[in-house]
């Protein structure tokens, strides 16, 4: 089972605990059904906007035996509000070349 390292909004800390995001990776459902399911060995916060501390947090995730990046669906999707973040795009890409080879996944569950 690979290991992996969820990284999601801070603006949603507050009112989501992550349980669809710790479902899916043990149960192989949504983003995780390629691996087979995943264990997760990390699971933090972009730090707040425009998400620049999660870059540093990904890399660290990476040292601690993550070998793949998930980015909660909270982020891409919105969940579980709808508001998702204006910053995905330019915080995927800055971690994917942080953490290069290891692979940025931009979702996690339906
Ligand atoms: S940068 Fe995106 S993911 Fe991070 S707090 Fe802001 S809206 Fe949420």
């Amino acid at each position: 089972m690979k290991k992996v390292g969820i990284i999601r909004c801070q603006q949603t800390e507050d009112m989501c605990p992550g349980t669809s995001d710790f479902k899916a990776a043990s149960t192989g459902k949504g983003a995780f059904e390629e691996f087979g399911g995943a264990e997760i060995i990390g699971f933090v916060s972009c730090g707040g906007c425009p998400g620049k501390r999660a870059v540093p947090r990904a890399k660290m995730l990476v040292d601690r035996g993550a070998q793949a990046i998930f980015l909660a669906s909270c982020m891409r999707l919105g969940k579980p509000v709808g508001i998702p973040c204006p910053h995905i795009e330019a915080i995927r890409e800055a971690i994917s070349k942080k953490v290069d080879p290891v692979p940025v996944i931009d979702w996690t569950h339906n």
